[in-house]
């Protein structure tokens, strides 16, 4: 059990988002986050995407218009 791929962990990185990550899964993603730039940029971005779309309520587009 080696490192994890860049894949896995944008794998994981979206799956944490409908689930909750096991604890192996998450010091594996974190293991990765500190070698690698470009996960940590990903992740980043998807966490603030997160933020993001959680205080937003659910929009429905008709009532969008309205504005
Ligand atoms: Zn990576």
């Amino acid at each position: 059990m080696g490192l994890p791929t860049c894949k896995e962990v944008h794998r994981l990185a979206s799956e944490k988002l409908d689930r909750p990550l096991t604890m192996i899964e998450h010091l594996r993603m974190r293991l990765h986050l500190l070698v690698c730039d470009a996960c940590r940029t990903f992740n980043g971005q998807m966490a603030i995407l997160r933020k993001a779309m959680r205080k937003l309520p659910s929009i429905d587009p008709t009532e969008s218009k309205e504005k």
